[in-house]
């Protein structure tokens, strides 16, 4: 059902399957009595069914009620009819269901616009978009991942209605951007994203970046305030001071040498240095960092061959510590001195 008979056809594997019946949510649970079945969402048809130890969603026949808020339908009614519950979906390519014998049912023509390479709204997009303008980003989201067109009426109707994502709650937006691959956005919707990031100026993602929300994020809002724009989206924590650090750090090229790698090990750990490299598309940085990762190499000073206490037992106190084991990583790290204790102790006198 929806998108898992997409992923199929698309030749990827789904990451769970929704099943979908014209029982209504008592008889399902009676056809799975001795299995564990959870009272998901009742009210909207949905229980689930632990089969096997999976959790597998079952959802009866659903239309939707009229939308008045743009975000979610007043109440939902059961239907008997399959066909009603795929006119309800968002995209064609969304609207199609498999039998269990492996049938595919696509009354909106979802296999055509799949191999067209199109994606379409199920209906009329203005009215799609105006029930739910979740949609209007879940469509930038579709075309972006799955490299489709999208087809005219649906982009007109995108940039028509954007207005109404203000009544999309902070959270949802942000889940969208999380899975969109803006370098493959066309540029004419930029100002469908500037509804949601009125900061943007353009669209300057590299095509072929990873699909990973924290280099997405970064590289689309290189030399903004990330920070400010992630806090109003309601990022977490770590994900808004993860892309405010790549999106500052994006545009200075890292030098591909020993020194500057550990540099950047030390200044940022290696996850986020990693990230840099892979954003500023530098593979042979890249190479270079995974070798001192393998190797071992010294970047921290919890990496270093002598602890504070050493250097306490060596008469040295307070400040003065921590000063000079950051000095010995500094000499470490450039390559002037040898991670060996005796050595560190040794440079620790000299200076
Ligand atoms: P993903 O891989 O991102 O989970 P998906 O297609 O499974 O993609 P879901 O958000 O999990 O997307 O929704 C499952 C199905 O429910 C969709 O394929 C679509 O048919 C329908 N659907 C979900 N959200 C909407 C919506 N806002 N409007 C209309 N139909 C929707
Ligand atoms: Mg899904």
């Amino acid at each position: 059902m929806g998108g898992c008979v997409r992923d199929t056809l698309l030749g990827l594997a789904p990451h769970d399957w929704d099943v979908c019946t014209n029982a209504a949510p008592p008889k399902v649970m009676e056809c799975f009595r001795g299995e564990r079945v959870i009272e998901t969402g009742l009210k909207h048809g949905t229980v689930t069914v632990v089969a096997g130890g999976k959790p597998v969603e079952v959802t009866t026949f659903r239309v939707d009620g009229a939308y008045s808020d743009h975000r979610r339908p007043d109440k939902v009614a059961f239907t008997a009819s399959l066909r009603e519950d795929l006119a309800r979906r968002d995209f064609t390519i969304n609207a199609m269901a498999m039998t269990p014998g492996g049938e595919i049912i696509d009354c909106f023509g979802g296999q055509n616009d799949l191999r067209a390479g199109l994606l379409r709204c199920v209906g009329s997009p203005a009215g799609r978009f105006e029930e739910d303008a979740l949609r209007i980003l879940r469509a930038l989201r579709f075309a972006s991942r799955f490299g489709l067109a999208i087809e005219g009426k649906t982009a007109a109707a995108l940039l028509e209605k954007r207005g109404l994502l203000a009544y999309v709650a902070a959270e949802r937006v942000l889940h969208e951007l999380c899975g969109m691959r803006f370098g493959q956005v066309d540029p004419r919707f930029l100002p469908v994203l500037r509804t949601v990031i009125p900061e943007l100026t353009g669209i300057q993602v590299p095509k072929n970046l990873a699909a990973e929300p924290t280099l997405q994020l970064a590289a689309l809002l290189r030399g903004l305030d990330a920070r400010a724009i992630l806090t109003r989206l309601k990022a977490s924590r770590a994900l808004t001071e993860r892309v405010a650090l790549l999106a500052a750090a994006v545009g200075a090229p890292v030098q591909d040498s020993g020194v500057e790698i550990r540099r950047l090990l030390r200044d940022m750990g290696p996850e986020a240095a990693e990230q840099l490299l892979a954003l500023q598309n530098n593979k042979t940085a890249l190479q270079t960092l995974r070798g001192v990762l393998v190797r071992g190499e010294c970047y921290s000073l919890k990496m270093l061959a002598v602890s504070g206490d050493d250097l306490a037992a060596q008469g040295l106190a307070g400040r003065e510590i921590g000063e000079a084991l950051e000095g010995l990583l500094d000499k470490v790290i450039g390559g002037t001195l040898a991670n060996e204790r005796e050595a560190l102790l040794m440079a620790l006198d000299d200076s």
